[in-house]
């Protein structure tokens, strides 16, 4: 996946410059021969990240899309209304984790919340929205590896 130039210049800081490649104009992080990212690694029978707190803002939203206006049919149940801010808030159909499903109360308070204060740069630290927490989502439900 793309990442920043300053994202780039962060993680190469304490992690190899092998981890990175250049193409269409953009920088990526390396994926392995398994396709996993070059940062993932297996422990205690799941994947984790290695760089955690530094990882880039993509992978922080992942699968989140998070915008202040709609961007694709069904506006309504997209639109998120939290204690800070409204707008919409979508999930990539890619992710492989998603389970369709009524959303929990904690999972629209507190990790939907979350998301998109990291969308909108008000935090940068994940503490509900990553590894091995079990979501459910506006009509998904989902659990997270990275
Ligand atoms: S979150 Fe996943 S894709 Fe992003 S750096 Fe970490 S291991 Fe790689």
């Amino acid at each position: 996946m793309p990442i920043s130039t300053y994202e780039y210049a962060k993680i190469c800081q304490t992690r190899r410059f092998e981890a990175f490649e250049f193409r269409e104009g953009r920088i990526w992080l390396k994926k392995r021969s398994d396709k996993r990212c070059i940062f993932t690694f297996p422990f205690l029978g799941q994947w984790l990240c290695g760089l955690q707190n530094e990882k880039p803002h993509v992978c922080r939203m992942w699968p989140f899309r998070v915008a202040d206006r709609p961007l694709y049919s069904r506006e309504e149940r997209a639109r998120y209304e939290g204690s800070e801010w409204t707008g919409y808030v979508y999930v990539d159909p890619r992710c492989p984790r998603l389970i369709y499903g009524k959303p929990t109360f904690k999972f629209m308070r507190r990790v939907v919340e979350e998301f998109v204060q990291i969308a909108t740069r008000r935090i940068s630290h994940q503490n509900c929205s990553t590894a091995s927490e079990s979501f459910a989502f506006s009509g998904f439900s989902l659990t997270r590896t990275t």
